[in-house]
């Protein structure tokens, strides 16, 4: 089984997104299970209602998953195996205070040498502090394991020292809970942010030591931890600072989901095609095939992308993605020319169908006297379907011709003084003349 283990904590960023979107398509290509975990234990910082966000960004993204489970639910079996790791003595009390390991920390400071926990801390300040920690005992051994992305990692005995597993108010720390999960439900596939590397060793030790009191063997595990996305100005973490490091945010900009997963499915991998949707990577994807190295998110790119997705939609499937009547998505279609995102399609839509205001200047002019006099003639006219036969008309009752006549009938059929050929747009826009043709009325000139 695979797990996707977001914390509901905060606004989805796009290296979560892209944190599962692989294990769901490594999923389905091994055809084993997927759980969503919403890693709930820290009380402190999840927001109400980011569960649902999850779920909502998943489904559009066409992730599934087979088990849902909320950590919280688990709170209990942590602290039994908890007891079980104190009574065979592989875990123990500390009742170090804060301060005391701040000073220990001072000093390891001031010597120049790395801070390590000692375990005959322990008890020092047992009197004193009644509120102790659980530590798990740190490894007498180096531990190394395989990543399916970074290659062999390895982390030094000495660099293991014994680390919190519950915190003083009796809460299962991260690496805890989330090892002792992996451990119970026979995880066979850790893929998560190359971030998550430090814990590894940790967990490793957690899930060994687990297997020894609770006589249960543990379940080979892959690790492949993904390469950090970098944000494109100075190529530094894509923090959340960034606004389109939030997933939510680029739904919002009118991306699609299918160029968003399409999108970050392909970062950091030399895919056989460009443009493809998720069921086809299932065609080719190989996790191991991930590039080692750290990957540059490009607005830009993302926007080529969704602009070929938008393309490649059928009529009825634009029409569907933008909210519109069918007979619109012709219209939509050929601003396809000019635009990358659905927010961009629907501003010409809503220019085009939205009253016009002639009184403003277009590209520094004002076509107020000329816009008035067409858009009358436009009024007395029957309705043309053919465009050459309609600008002779047009042009005769108004009498304007040349430019005098072109930008005012372009302003007074969609909204804008330049864009799509008119000629392209007129047979789709001329069913919809009479609501077209409505001009902005709050001031008279
Ligand atoms: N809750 C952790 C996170 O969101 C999970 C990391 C993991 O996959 O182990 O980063």
């Amino acid at each position: 089984m695979l797990r996707f283990a977001p914390s509901p904590t905060g606004s989805m960023h796009i290296g979560n997104l892209r944190v599962a979107l692989l294990n769901f398509i490594v999923a389905k290509l091994l055809k084993l299970p997927l759980m969503l975990r919403i890693e709930d234990t820290d009380t402190q910082r999840n927001i109400e209602g980011k569960d649902a966000e999850i779920f909502g960004i998943l489904e559009q993204m066409g992730v599934t998953w087979d088990q849902l489970v909320y950590q919280s639910a688990n709170f209990a079996t942590h602290l039994d195996y908890t007891q079980k790791l104190l009574d065979k003595g592989e875990a123990f009390y500390c009742h170090c205070t804060p301060e005391f390991l701040e000073k220990k920390k001072q000093e390891a400071v001031q010597a120049k040498r790395p801070f390590r926990y000692n375990d005959s801390w322990a008890l020092l300040e047992k009197t004193s502090n009644p509120n102790p920690v659980v530590r798990l005992r740190g490894s007498a051994q180096d531990v190394v394991f395989h990543d399916l992305i970074k290659g062999s990692i390895h982390f030094k005995a000495a660099e293991l020292d014994s680390f919190v597993i519950v915190r003083s108010n009796q809460v299962p720390t991260y690496n805890f809970a989330c090892a002792t999960d992996d451990f119970n439900y026979k995880i066979t596939h850790i893929i998560r942010g190359e971030d998550h590397i430090s814990n590894t060793p940790k967990q490793i030790l957690i899930k060994q030591a687990l297997s020894r009191v609770l006589g249960v063997p543990e379940t080979p595990t892959i690790y492949a931890h993904l390469p950090i996305i970098l944000n494109e100005d100075d190529g530094k973490k894509m923090s959340k600072r960034y606004e389109a490091s939030s997933v939510q945010w680029l739904l919002k900009q009118g991306f699609l989901p299918a160029s968003i997963a399409n999108y970050l499915a392909a970062m950091g991998y030399q895919a056989p095609k460009e443009v493809f949707s998720l069921s086809e990577a299932l065609q080719w994807f190989a996790l191991e095939k991930v590039s080692a190295s750290s990957a540059h998110f490009s607005l830009p790119y993302l926007r080529h992308l969704n602009h070929e997705h938008l393309k490649a939609l059928d009529l009825a499937s634009l029409a569907k993605v933008l909210g519109i009547e069918p007979a619109k998505a012709p219209l939509a279609q050929l601003f396809l020319e000019e635009c990358s995102t659905l927010n961009e399609l629907q501003d010409k839509l809503s220019a085009m169908f939205g009253p016009k205001d002639i009184n403003k200047d277009y590209e520094g002019q004002n076509f107020y006297d000329k816009c008035t006099t067409l858009y009358h003639a436009l009024k007395a006219m029957p309705t043309v379907a053919d465009f050459n036969a309609f600008k002779q008309e047009a042009m005769q009752k108004s009498q304007l011709k040349g430019k005098d006549f072109f930008k005012p009938l372009r302003i007074l059929l969609t909204g804008r003084a330049h864009g799509v050929e008119l000629a392209l747009l007129y047979p789709h826009l001329a069913p919809f003349l009479e609501q077209i043709l409505v001009l902005k009325t709050e001031h008279g000139r």
